[in-house]
């Protein structure tokens, strides 16, 4: 059996305990080496064979589980975050059910939602997002026309921009086709990790920022109007507001 696992954002504690115990009782573990906490390494067996798929190919990796689920040894794809935002595990899938191999995935916590917890914010907040806009900037890789980042901006929704920091310039200009100047934005760098930065700002000034560190890479692009001031609170614990668990 394959076992794709979201390894999450960074802090070795926060994989699942299903994640962990399956790293545990695998024989092979093949992770992303680019972006997974090695710490996470020190749950497997000491006698597990241990690779870094970040300078290897599809085909590479394909081979390892092959040749692993052929001895009758269970592999772990270790992938940071959750493994099914940004991690191509569609590609390995689709050559495993092509090999006839089966797999599972088990998900992680995504950097998106460990940015916004060491930010201490909500990401949805009544009367100013009900929307979570997950998204990258078109970069090397194209971006569907109809999901640039200035046509999502017009929803004012909170979203969370992927793979982008390092284009900060061009996200905030296209932000500005929705959003307004005085929006507060957050980028946290490497969130839950011992070196995590965080930096917070508006679309006029939060370019500047970032350039001044040199951050241009494992970094959470967070806009919208939910890192301001609340103003509504919500009705699940409203004095008022009956629901099936509480009459007012
Ligand atoms: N599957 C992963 C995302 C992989 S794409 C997940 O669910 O989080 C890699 C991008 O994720 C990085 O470019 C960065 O934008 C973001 N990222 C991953 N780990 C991060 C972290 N600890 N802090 C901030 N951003 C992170």
């Amino acid at each position: 059996m394959i076992y794709f696992i979201g390894a999450g954002p960074g802090d070795p504690e926060l994989i699942t305990v299903k994640g962990m115990k399956l790293i545990q009782s695998c024989g092979v573990v093949i992770y992303a080496g680019s972006l997974v906490n090695k710490e996470i390494l020190k749950y497997a067996k000491k006698d597990a064979s241990i690779y870094n798929s970040a300078s290897m190919s599809l085909d590479e990796i394909i081979d390892i589980m092959k040749e692993a689920h052929n001895k009758g040894i269970d592999v772990a794809r270790v992938h940071t975050g959750d493994p099914t935002i940004y991690g191509a595990i569609r590609e390995q899938m689709q050559e495993l059910d092509g090999l006839g191999i089966p797999y599972e995935v088990i998900p992680g916590v995504s950097s998106f939602t460990a940015a916004a917890s060491v930010l201490k914010k909500e990401l949805t907040l009544p009367e100013v997002s009900q929307t979570i806009i997950i998204t990258r900037a078109e970069g090397r890789t194209p971006v569907p026309q109809e999901q640039t980042l200035r046509s999502l901006s017009k929803h004012k929704a909170t979203m969370a921009i992927f793979l982008s920091v390092q284009d900060i310039d061009k996200v905030v200009e296209d932000l500005k086709e929705g959003y307004s100047e005085d929006t507060p934005v957050a980028v946290v760098y490497k969130a839950t990790w011992e070196d995590e930065l965080i930096f917070e700002g508006t679309l006029k000034n939060i370019a500047e920022k970032v350039k001044e560190n040199d951050i241009n890479k494992t970094a959470m692009i967070l806009i919208g109007d939910f890192l301001g001031d609340i103003k509504e609170y919500s009705k699940l614990y409203d004095a008022a507001f009956s629901h099936n668990y509480r009459k007012a």
